[in-house]
């Protein structure tokens, strides 16, 4: 890391931890959040937690678990070519979706319905939840006690009430403040990551065809080229060789926008970071083309019916969970029942929103089905 540029983030100049801990030996702080991370209990779950596909559906789609593996790989290669630090992007984009409910958006959409009169529920802020609070693994502190900069590079998005709550970590919303360009490259390379493995999951699972990619241009000059060198080759490596090519157009237009940016804003340090405006960002040209990219995911696949019949079910498992245990706390395992006594509606949020695709699902059978025998 000796060859930082001087607006990226040092950990050595952290603005720290919130119980304060011995410097680790061996490795930098920003490498010991990375490690948590990985050793925390969300995030193994993640494995077992999707996307779009729900986990059973197929062993060759992305979880979330290979998705934040692809994040922090594209972020990693973003920050190594600007001399930004590494470690941090990294512990940020494998954090980015602790909080994430099972079945993907339609479990968050659900979650937060039943949460509207106890506050809502929020992944973004539920990730942060995780981190800071819901891990019990550490004698002397709940959660994962992670510095500051990683726990504000995970609070993506956050409204000015729950900005006012929160306390250092929240203040860049209500002082119209940046986080690190580390935070920024892990945002936008969370982007880059589903849209381009959402189109090659949509193609596998034949919900997506080639036919309605050929109108997005983005995609489409990258499968000409690889057509054109390659006339014979087979359509899975066809569709391979043109996602990686969108991938890499992506990362190459990120990095030469953000660099023009930092020259353009006259960046020099950390403080010129958060008080420019985002300098991570693509070129109004690819911006455009990645619109109408998402655009064609939307109506072709998230909206697929196949797609809608499986985010209905999982509305009503969550909400159907959600009724049960607000009606009978009794239901929850030990440690929510005993949280649920301060607080009923969080603690069943918190309990569902840790749980597996596959585990919800379980659960629903345990609590609803009558000839279930196991409870
Ligand atoms: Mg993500």
């Amino acid at each position: 890391m000796a060859d930082l540029a001087s607006y990226a983030s040092h950990s050595d100049t952290s603005r720290g931890r919130r119980i304060a801990e011995d410097a680790p030996a061996g490795r930098s702080e920003f490498q010991r959040d990375r490690d948590r991370i990985i050793h925390s209990t969300a995030f193994r779950r993640l494995e077992y937690k999707t996307q779009v596909f729900v986990n059973h559906e197929g062993d060759l789609f992305r979880t979330r678990l290979t998705h934040s593996i692809e994040v922090a790989q594209i972020a990693r290669s973003i920050a190594r070519r600007l001399h930004l630090n590494e470690d941090l992007t990294e512990a940020v984009s494998l954090a980015h979706d602790l909080g994430h409910t099972p079945f993907g958006h339609a479990g968050q959409e659900a979650l937060n319905v039943c949460m509207k009169d106890y506050g809502g529920f929020e992944h973004n802020l539920q990730s942060l939840r995780v981190v800071d609070l819901l891990e019990e693994r550490y004698a002397a502190f709940d959660g994962l006690n992670l510095c500051f900069e990683t726990r504000e590079g995970i609070l993506k998005h956050c409204s000015p009430e729950n900005a006012a709550q929160l306390g250092e970590v929240g203040a860049r919303f209500l002082n119209n403040q940046r986080p690190s360009l580390e935070a920024q490259i892990a945002n936008l390379a969370d982007e880059i990551a589903y849209n381009n493995h959402d189109v090659d999951d949509g193609l596998r699972s034949g919900l997506l065809t080639l036919d309605q990619l050929s109108e997005v241009r983005l995609f489409s000059t990258h499968l000409d080229e690889v057509r054109a060198a390659y006339p014979d080759l087979v359509d899975r490596r066809v569709v391979h060789e043109t996602i990686r090519r969108m991938i890499n157009t992506l990362v190459s237009d990120l990095i030469c926008e953000t660099e023009s940016n930092l020259k353009r804003f006259g960046v020099q340090t950390l403080s010129d970071v958060r008080n420019a405006s985002a300098i991570v960002a693509f070129s109004a040209e690819l911006q455009e083309q990645n619109r109408v990219l998402k655009a064609c995911l939307r109506t072709n696949l998230y909206r697929h019916y196949r797609v809608m019949r499986m985010s209905a079910k999982a509305r009503r498992i969550i909400s159907d969970l959600f009724a049960a245990f607000m009606e009978d706390p009794r239901l929850l395992p030990p440690q929510f029942a005993h949280h649920a006594e301060a607080d009923r509606a969080r603690a069943v949020a918190d309990y569902i929103a840790g749980m597996t695709d596959r585990y919800a699902i379980r659960e629903h059978r345990r609590i609803f089905a009558v000839e279930e025998i196991q409870v």
